[in-house]
């Protein structure tokens, strides 16, 4: 059962031309912010203004649909309280607007004076239905309409107290509804970060405004990085190939040298022994692609003494030549092409020698065929282990 309009409000919902309440749509609005009822919308009068004189406000026909009007007839004791847009049919036929009802069916209510709102009756305030709160949002923010001024643009949307206190009010034809905003003011609204968790509720007004900028689900907390004090970070790093543990230097590709001229003496010279290990492993002699020697440390000694190979900086950087860039990189990436060149060919020999050992036997258990299956599955000759 919708409840009634309280009296005090009633006040304030009257129509401009015929006082009657706003009780039916469509509801206009006028540019001086005051109320035409769907009685009058129709009327010569209001038909002949132009769209700049007048606007509908469907958001307050939509929210005044959650109370039940009186009938217009409600000062001469009428008791119909109507459902919005009931109030015509009703009104139409109701005996309380005709004399007759006084001489004939209620003659006592010729004595009786005219019916006065009570305007220090309480008001009941009511939590906003959520199909309705979905339609108090602002057009520009999608914040809910819990707060004045609430401006109405020339179509109708409606525009937040937020967008207005920080943007300003928009260009073009804006006007406020006075019968819109009194109206709002019997609704409780939920906090703006509802759906973050706050279950704070406040009637119409600054109170809401105020704990939203307070509320504490509407803070964004940055995690805390794990930085040291160079100012780099260590965090995880994903890499095509998994994912690694390491440091991170803004504005570096990954594993690119140390810029500081003391800290590139130990990368070059494990880049050095890592070079040197493939070597052993692939049987490269330590030339690039055009047959030229490879050589990233001039420091002789540093081939045999590992500490200074380690701790480059202490003996081994004042010999140690600097590549630029451009040429650091060719050198890696030859090296890596010749490692690749390598591992192919390998792989490509192993290919030839299965091939020309392999009897289709040796294959057929496996692949279903079913002529000259060996009793048992061939043992292999050698083992990984
Ligand atoms: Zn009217
Ligand atoms: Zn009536
Ligand atoms: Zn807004
Ligand atoms: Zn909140």
């Amino acid at each position: 059962m919708m409840p009634k309009v309280p009296e005090p409000i009633l006040e304030f919902l009257k129509c401009e031309v015929c006082s009657c309440w706003l009780s039916c749509g469509p509801v206009l609005v006028l540019p001086s912010f005051k109320s035409i009822c769907g009685r009058c919308s129709n009327n010569a009068n209001i038909l002949q203004l132009g769209p700049q004189s007048k606007l509908r406000h469907v958001t307050y026909e939509l929210l005044a649909s959650f109370y039940k009007f009186p009938c217009i007839y409600w000062s001469k004791h009428c008791p119909g309280y109507l459902d919005w847009d009931d109030s015509t049919k009703h009104e139409d036929n109701c005996l309380y607007g005709t004399t007759v009802i006084k001489y004939c069916a209620k003659p006592q209510l010729m004595f009786k004076q005219e019916r006065k709102l009570n305007l220090a009756e309480d008001i009941t305030l009511y939590d906003i239905p959520d199909n309705l709160l979905e339609q108090l949002k602002c057009y520009l923010c999608e914040g809910y309409l819990s707060c004045n001024p609430i401006v109405i643009t020339g179509d109708g949307k409606n525009i937040c107290h937020r967008c207005v206190t920080t943007h300003g009010v928009p260009e073009g034809r804006v006007w406020r509804h006075t019968a819109f905003e009194i109206l709002l003011e019997t609704f409780i609204f939920p906090c703006i970060y509802k759906f973050r968790g706050c279950t704070i509720r406040y009637r119409f007004g600054e109170q809401m405004w105020t704990h939203e900028i307070e509320c504490s689900y509407g803070r964004i907390f940055k995690k805390a990085k794990n930085v040291n004090a160079n100012g780099k970070e260590r965090g995880v790093i994903e890499t095509h190939t998994g994912h690694i543990y390491a440091t991170l230097t803004p504005n570096k590709p990954l594993f690119a040298p140390p810029d500081e001229v003391g800290k590139q003496g130990p990368f070059l010279s494990e880049f050095q022994r890592h070079r040197e290990s493939l070597v052993k492993k692939w049987g490269n002699n330590g030339t690039d692609r055009n047959g030229n020697v490879v050589e990233i440390m001039e420091n002789k000694q540093d081939e045999t003494d590992t500490d200074s190979r380690i701790y480059g900086q202490q003996n081994g950087a004042r010999n140690m030549v600097r590549y630029d860039s451009v040429e650091f990189g060719n050198t890696i990436r030859n090296n890596l092409i010749d490692e690749l060149k390598t591992k192919q060919k390998q792989r490509s020999d192993d290919i030839i020698s299965i091939s020309s050992s392999a009897r289709l036997s040796d294959y057929s258990y496996h692949s279903g065929f079913s002529g000259n299956r060996p009793s048992k599955p061939k043992k292999f000759e050698y083992s990984v282990y």
